[in-house]
C-alpha cells in the first residue's frame, strides 16, 4: 500500500530475473540490524558478495593455494591457471583485445596512482595540462594534483550544469594542444550522473590527449566495452562489482602499457636481473611486481561469472526502473532536496533533508536496519558545487527491491514526523 500512496504513477517493474532467488544468493541480505531485516543501500561504497564468490575463495584456499608462476608443482599450476582464467574473464567482461591489457592491482585508487606515477612522470612536464571534471572522486583528483605539483603541469576542471552533467562545450574549450591527459568517471559516485564517455574520449583524442576512464561506479550497472569506448586506460575495483576487496583492474592499450616504465620493481615483473641492469617483462607482468592478491583475483572472476549469468543488460534495465521509482518516491517527500538530476543516471541517489543533518538521517535510517552513506562520499568538490558539504546517499544494486525503496521512503517520513 505504501507504494501506491507514494508513486502511483510509476508502474512497478517486473525484474527480468527471479529477484527472490537472487537475494537468496547473497547470505548477508538475510542479516538483521537493530531488529529489522537489513536493507543494503550502500552499494556505491561496496557491494555484497554472492555465495558463489564466497565459495570460490574457500575452494581456492582448500584446493589450489600456491604462489603463481614460480614453482613447478601441481598446486602452483592450479593457482596460476585459476588466476589467469580470471584475467581472461576480466578481458571478456571489458571486451579488451588481449589478456596482456589486464593488470591486477589493489583497486581503482591504486590503478589511477600507477598511471599518474609511471606514465605521468614519463610524459607530463611543466606547461602540460591535465583535465578532470567536477564530478570526480578524490581518487581521480589527488593523484593528478600530486603529479601537477611535482611536474609544474596544470590541472583543469570541466564544470557541470545544474543537473550535475558535464558541460561538453566547456570541456571543448579546455581542450588544446597542451592537453596531455583527460581523466573522468563514467558514473559519478556522489550523484550517479552517467557521463557521455564515448564522446569525451573522442574529443580528447582529437587534440592528441590520452584518456583514463574511472569505471569504479559503472561496471556494476552497465555493459562496458573498452574497445568501443576507445579509452587508453580503464580502471575499476572488484569490491564494487560483487567481488572481494583488495583486488581491482587496470586496463590499458598494449603498446601504451609496454611503452610505460614499471611503477614498482620486484619479483615477477623482470625478465633478467644483474646488478648493473634489469630487463622488464611486457604487460601485464611488468606492472604486477611481487606476490599479488591471487585468491581475490580468482574471486573477482567468480563475481564476473555471476553478473554475466544475470546479464548486464537485464541488470541495467531493472535498475533503471528501480531508479525511476526511487526518484519519484524521494521527490514526493516534502523538504527533501535531490542533488544530481541528470536524465542519465545509474545507481546513486543523493539528497539532503530540511532541518536535519545528513548524519541524523543516516543514524535514524540505521536504527531501522537501512544502510546508506551520509557524508561527503570522497567527492567534496562536486558537493560544494551544489552548496552542501554532505548528502545522504542511498545507492542501488540489482538485488534491491521496491520494498527496499518503500522502507527507505517510509523511514524518511518518520524522521520528518519528529520535527513536524
Ligand atoms: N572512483 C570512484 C568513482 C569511486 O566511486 C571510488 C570508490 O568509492 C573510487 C574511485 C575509489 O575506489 P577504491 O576505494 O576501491 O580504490
Amino acid at each position: 500500500p505504501e507504494r501506491h500512496d507514494r508513486a502511483a504513477q510509476i508502474p512497478a517493474a517486473h525484474p527480468p530475473f527471479d529477484i527472490h532467488a537472487i537475494r537468496r544468493d547473497f547470505p548477508i541480505l538475510q542479516e538483521h540490524v537493530n531488529g529489522h531485516s537489513l536493507v543494503w543501500l550502500d552499494n556505491a561504497a561496496t557491494t555484497q558478495k554472492p555465495q558463489a564468490v564466497i565459495d570460490r575463495l574457500t575452494y581456492f584456499y582448500t584446493h589450489e593455494n600456491s604462489n603463481i608462476h614460480r614453482a613447478a608443482h601441481e598446486l602452483a599450476a592450479r593457482a596460476t591457471d585459476a588466476y589467469e582464467e580470471s584475467r581472461n574473464k576480466v578481458r571478456q567482461f571489458l571486451n579488451a583485445a588481449s589478456t596482456d591489457e589486464i593488470i591486477f592491482l589493489r583497486g581503482t585508487t591504486e590503478a589511477i596512482n600507477l598511471v599518474a606515477q609511471s606514465w605521468g612522470r614519463q610524459h607530463i612536464s611543466a606547461g602540460d595540462e591535465i583535465i578532470i571534471t567536477w564530478l570526480e572522486h578524490h581518487a581521480n583528483i589527488v593523484p593528478w594534483q600530486m603529479l601537477c605539483n611535482e611536474t609544474g603541469a596544470r590541472l583543469r576542471v570541466v564544470p557541470v550544469d545544474e543537473d550535475g552533467q558535464v558541460l561538453l562545450e566547456e570541456y571543448q574549450k579546455l581542450l588544446n594542444s597542451h592537453t596531455r591527459l583527460v581523466a573522468f568517471s563514467q558514473v559519478s559516485n556522489a550523484l550517479g550522473t552517467i557521463t557521455p564517455a564515448r564522446q569525451m574520449v573522442e574529443m580528447a583524442h582529437r587534440v592528441g590527449a590520452r584518456v583514463l576512464v574511472d569505471g569504479a561506479q559503472s561496471v556494476s550497472h552497465m555493459r562496458v566495452d573498452v574497445q568501443q569506448l576507445d579509452c587508453d586506460w580503464f580502471v575499476f575495483s572488484g569490491h564494487k562489482v560483487f567481488g572481494p576487496t583488495g583486488i581491482g583492474v587496470l586496463y590499458g592499450k598494449t603498446e601504451l602499457l609496454n611503452d610505460t616504465q614499471p611503477w614498482q620493481g620486484g619479483g615477477n615483473m623482470i625478465q633478467d636481473v644483474t646488478f648493473e641492469k634489469t630487463a622488464y617483462h611486457g604487460a601485464p607482468a611488468r606492472f604486477e611486481a611481487g606476490t599479488g592478491n591471487i585468491a581475490d583475483a580468482v574471486g573477482l572472476g567468480a563475481a564476473i561469472d555471476y553478473v554475466e549469468r544475470i546479464g548486464l543488460e537485464n541488470i541495467s534495465r531493472y535498475e533503471h526502473e528501480l531508479m525511476t521509482y526511487a526518484t519519484g518516491c524521494l521527490k514526493s517527500i516534502a523538504g527533501l532536496r535531490l542533488i544530481g538530476t541528470a536524465p542519465d543516471k545509474a545507481g546513486v541517489l543523493s539528497f539532503t533533508l530540511k532541518d536535519f543533518s545528513t548524519e541524523e538521517v543516516g543514524t535514524a535510517l540505521n536504527r531501522e536496519g537501512i544502510a546508506v552513506r551520509a557524508g561527503h562520499h570522497c567527492a567534496q568538490p562536486i558537493l560544494r558545487r551544489f552548496g552542501v558539504e554532505s548528502t545522504v546517499r542511498p545507492s542501488l544494486a540489482f538485488y534491491n527491491t521496491y520494498t527496499d525503496i518503500d522502507r527507505l521512503a517510509a523511514a524518511i517520513d518518520r524522521i520528518r514526523g519528529k520535527k513536524n
